[in-house]
């Protein structure tokens, strides 16, 4: 009988729903005495899917919930109540075939199906990782059709996978199903890298997630090793304990799961009835009590027909479930974070931090400056520092500062990931809770230490906020023209600050001395991080772009009518059409009144720097486009900018030995193609290049406090 026959006469309002969603056209709105319409169901076609059920507005779709317990023998040897193992039974008594998941010797997880009670041990107790399906559902498609009663137990998702295999039209009716309440499914790598880690995946015999040695508890492990020991872990702040509860092992699908809440698609759904005592306390007697729901008439039948092969089974209120049991909410904070540290760090430590959120390096900086070199610069160095093995929480600029750190990201992509991102705090007394999720704090790079800049963030590169049991670093640290900061009692401040530094670069020869005479400290020369950045990563930021074609791309940070008559000269010469882009600072009326020369203002920093990868040649009077036309072996000029990077170019380019002609003050190059072209021995530049990046990963390496840097 279908729950919609029992509210004929009751509750039906004759809405019809059930005789529309019907699939077999099995039901027939009828008249009732007194000419309302009610349902009629024609059995003879009805196929049992519950259809009609599920939609009714008015039955109450939770489903009958029972408390079981099997034999306390059967019991021992389950998670829970033994529900299973009893079912299980009856369908191999009847000569069907039961599917379930299984350990292998390796330590993986597979579905397979025995067809002897004998084989029944290698199905029972919960296996706390994802099953591989294998061709289970094609096995179970192929019992059906020759005639076999087939139990298949697995994940709410799994079930749901197996009816859409078999398709609508399938029999189902020699089929019954068995999933449980899902929490979630961690994967097999997990456990084996927490086995791995821990005991030596060689080591391993088998591993029992629910030993019953205490008492039926809810995570108790015991791991078998193969000389004989037994290990077992009662203790929930065990690693692996406590990222499964913390949901930190969860793919996407299981924090969004569509499957783990009523109504359920399988005929039974079981789990472990926690807390049942405190409705009645005799129905936990520590051997475990199984929770089932009946999801539909035909697992109501089979509950009732096998009720004398249950040591104790009763209907109890859905009620009775513990909140949160089934609507489960799992909690996604520091996912993300555990999986990117278990790529490089011991699975330990991985659950430690992200438990902690505790990150190897604190990187101040201001990653959201108005300016592509600098944006990406920072990024860049977070790359860098990430590549090495560290995690880097990222720590911006107080709120309460004139550059605010919620102003745009220029990025058309978002490329922080959420979890490397600290909270932005109020001031900078707010900051100094950092010291209890930081291991050490480093300084980014580009012009922070600029007075105009380091005034509209607070100063708060100085690492006032920073406690002396914490080291402090800056790299490639830049100070723009040299100048001292105007305020005298703030650069005694900022001098105090930095005695306190471990290790201190600057990205500019010039800073040496400067640093040296005004703040008593000898700082080493490092590169700007953009040449020590992987270049894998740009091709990642500008992966969308690789159809972004440029021919010149000239990035005149200060447009003038002179620089364009030069840029107009060599795209004549070159016979090369020109893309300008300026800074982003400037609006268009503000560029027109400069010089007569189509620019864009708007370009994003994945954009930027896709046309200094794509293009043939680039003129620029920025010290980072400068740079890139380097990483990326591009034929350049140089038109200087007093204000703005004349000094750190030409320190550059002699560091690197590249000749100096190419910055333009003489314009008889401009003529010369082969030179504008040619004349660059990027060879030997690369060669340079590479001693140069290799002092600076060694400081960097220093700073980290990495023997070997893992690159
Ligand atoms: C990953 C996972 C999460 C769970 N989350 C909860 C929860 O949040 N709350 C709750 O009350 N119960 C949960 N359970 C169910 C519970 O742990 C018991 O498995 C269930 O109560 C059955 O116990 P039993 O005593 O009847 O039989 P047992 O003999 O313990 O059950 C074994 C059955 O579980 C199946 N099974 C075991 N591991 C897997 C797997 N990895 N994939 C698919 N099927 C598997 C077997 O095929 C077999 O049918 C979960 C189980 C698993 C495997
Ligand atoms: S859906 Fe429910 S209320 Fe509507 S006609 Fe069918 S049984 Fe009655
Ligand atoms: S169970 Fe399915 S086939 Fe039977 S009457 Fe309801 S909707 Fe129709
Ligand atoms: S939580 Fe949902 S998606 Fe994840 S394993 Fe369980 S049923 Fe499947």
């Amino acid at each position: 009988m279908r729950n919609i026959e029992s509210i004929y006469s009751t509750l039906c309002t004759g809405c019809s729903a059930c005789s529309n969603s019907c699939p077999q056209n099995a039901i027939a709105m009828k008249h009732n005495g007194y000419g309302f319409y009610i349902p009629e169901i024609d059995y003879n076609i009805c196929i049992d899917c519950g259809i009609c059920d599920n939609v009714c507005p008015i039955i109450d779709h939770k489903p009958s919930t029972y408390a079981i317990w099997a034999s306390d023998e059967i019991r021992m040897q389950s998670s829970s109540g033994g529900f299973f193992s009893v079912i299980a039974e009856y369908v191999l008594n009847n000569g069907g075939v039961v599917f379930g998941a299984a350990w292998t010797t390796s330590i993986f997880v597979k579905h397979t199906f025995i067809e002897s009670i004998s084989d029944l041990d290698i199905l029972r107790r919960s296996k706390y990782v994802q099953s591989e399906i294998g061709d289970s559902y094609k096995k179970v498609e192929y019992f059906l059709k020759e005639g076999r009663q087939v139990l298949f137990t697995g994940t709410p998702c799994q079930i749901s996978g197996l009816y859409s295999m078999l398709g609508k039209n399938a029999n189902t009716s020699l089929l019954i199903t068995l999933d449980f309440v899902c929490y979630y499914n961690p994967s097999i790598f997990v456990l084996r890298k927490y086995l791995h880690d821990n005991y030596g995946i060689e080591n391993i015999a088998s591993v029992n997630f629910r030993t019953k040695k205490f008492g039926w508890i809810s995570a108790v492990m015991e791991i078998t090793l193969k000389n004989g020991e037994h290990i077992d872990i009662n203790d929930m702040n065990d690693p692996f304990f406590l990222g499964y509860f913390n949901g930190y092992y969860a793919r996407e699908a299981c924090l969004k799961c569509k499957f783990a809440s009523f109504p359920h698609k399988s005929d039974f759904t079981m789990g472990d009835f926690w807390k049942i005592e405190q409705h009645d306390s005799t129905w936990n007697d520590g051997l475990g009590t199984s929770m089932v729901f009946a999801n539909n008439s035909k697992a109501n039948k089979i509950i009732n027909f096998l009720k004398a092969k249950f040591k104790r089974v009763e209907k109890v209120p859905f009620d009775w479930i513990r909140e949160g049991q089934h609507n489960r909410h799992l909690p996604p904070q520091n996912k993300q974070y555990f999986n990117h540290l278990l790529r490089y760090k011991s699975f330990n430590d991985a659950i430690r931090m992200a438990y902690n959120s505790i990150y190897d390096v604190g990187l101040v900086c201001v990653m959201n400056y108005k300016n592509y070199g600098s944006a990406i610069t920072n990024y860049a160095l977070y790359k860098i520092i990430e590549d090495c093995g560290k995690s880097v929480y990222i720590i911006r600029q107080p709120a309460n500062s004139d550059i605010k750190p919620t102003a745009p990201i220029n990025f058309e992509t978002f490329n922080y990931p959420q979890y490397s991102l600290a909270p932005i705090y109020n001031n900078i007394e707010d900051m100094k809770v950092l010291n209890n999720r930081c291991k050490q704090f480093v300084v980014g790079s580009d012009q922070l230490f600029n007075y105009n800049i380091y005034r509209q963030i607070s100063g708060f590169i100085k690492l006032n906020w920073v406690d002396d049991l914490h080291s402090k670093s800056a790299f490639a640290a830049s100070f723009g023209s040299n100048r001292i900061l105007s305020d005298i009692e703030e650069t005694l401040s900022l001098k105090n600050n930095l005695l306190r530094f471990k290790h201190f670069s600057v990205r500019e020869e010039s800073s040496i001395s400067f640093v040296k005479n005004n703040f008593d400290i000898m700082p080493e020369f490092v590169l700007d991080p953009v040449f020590l950045c992987d270049i894998k990563h740009y091709r990642c930021l500008t992966a969308n772009l690789r159809k972004h074609n440029v021919e010149i791309f000239s990035y005149i940070l200060d447009p003038q009518e002179n620089t364009a008559v030069i840029i107009k000269d060599i795209s004549d010469r070159l016979k090369l059409s020109v893309t300008a882009v300026t800074d982003m600072w400037r609006d268009k009326a503000n560029i027109e009144s400069c010089w007569n020369l189509p620019t864009e203002i708007n370009f994003s920093n994945e954009k930027w720097l896709a046309s200094l990868m794509n293009c043939k040649f680039v003129i620029a009077d920025s010290f980072h486009a400068t740079c890139f036309a380097i990483i990326f072996n591009k034929p350049f000029v140089v038109i200087p900018n007093k204000q703005r990077g004349e000094t750190r170019v030409l320190s550059l380019l002699n560091s690197l030995d590249i000749d100096t002609k190419r910055v333009l003050y003489n314009t008889d190059v401009v003529n010369d193609t082969e030179y504008l072209l040619n004349s660059i021995n990027f060879d030997e530049v690369n060669k340079k290049l590479s001693i140069l990046k290799e002092r600076s990963f060694s400081f960097l390496r220093k700073i980290l406090e990495l023997d070997t840097l893992v690159r």
